[in-house]
């Protein structure tokens, strides 16, 4: 090799380094961005600004009402905590107010309004009911609607229920779907068909193998719920591939100082 060949090599190599230690982490504003102005959590307004800032994706939470009708809340109970959502009709629940103002969410508004927000994926998570019925109920009607609205590529689907998640890999097998309870390794995930696993901050913590294990195997990793930057930090460096944060202008901003 001569001379004018080494240091081709060498600055090939001082690049490839470079862009290795570019940070490739990109933010989920959870339950949209709601730590602003007009917002609230799971709300539109959340999702609409949570585009506006240019992050990967918006989360939000979807539940069945007891008539087959799908709504977007965190919480299982609405209405000063009296109503349990799954065991109430959508008729005693299309009024209710978030605190910004908005009604209650249909997941078909959410849909609706999600088309028209073309920086981010949505980022939708199916919520553990108490029966196996409901749950494969639910997971159907959300798959159903995600294509009425032709959404299957700006979709993918979180959950802590391993029953959902096993259904929404068998009614949409090429969509991306990771699992949140935390009590599976990265092999277990990628036998059942996961994109990846999205699991606390605490877990990935004790586990932290999972990371180069997950890598290995060709996984995703998202870790939730990080707000403090020093955890930013820490998560960026181990590799996450996607950080869920309450913080996502916070977030974004230590991602692009580390470019
Ligand atoms: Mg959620």
């Amino acid at each position: 090799m001569n001379l004018k060949n080494i240091a081709l090599t060498v600055s090939f190599l001082i690049l490839l380094s470079t862009v290795n230690a570019q940070s490739h982490t990109k933010v989920i504003a959870h339950r949209g961005y709601w730590k602003t102005k007009g917002s609230a959590q799971n709300s539109i307004a959340s999702l609409v600004k949570a585009n506006e800032i240019n992050v990967y994706g918006s989360e939000f939470d979807v539940w069945l009402t007891s008539d087959g009708k799908l709504v977007i809340n965190h919480d299982p109970v609405v209405g000063l905590d009296t109503l349990v959502i799954e065991d109430t009709p959508y008729s005693e629940l299309k009024d209710l107010k978030l605190v910004n103002g908005e009604k209650l969410p249909t997941l078909a508004n959410y849909l609706k309004k999600g088309k028209e927000c073309k920086n981010i994926k949505l980022i939708i998570e199916l919520k553990p009911h108490s029966t196996k019925e409901k749950e494969d109920n639910l997971t159907q009607k959300v798959i159903e609607m995600v294509q009425k609205f032709n959404l299957e590529n700006k979709v993918e689907y979180i959950s802590f229920s391993l029953n959902i998640v096993k259904e929404l890999i068998r009614l949409a097998p090429t969509a991306k779907v990771f699992y949140l309870n935390g009590d599976l390794s990265p092999r277990e995930l990628k036998e059942i068909g996961c994109a990846g696993l999205d699991y606390n901050s605490s877990v990935m913590k004790k586990n932290e193998q999972w990371f180069d294990e997950a890598k290995a195997i060709g996984l995703l990793i998202n870790v939730w719920t990080v707000n403090k930057e020093d955890e930013m930090h820490y998560f960026i460096d181990k590799g996450a591939d996607f950080i869920t944060t309450n913080e996502p202008e916070t977030l974004k901003r230590i991602i692009s100082e580390q470019k």
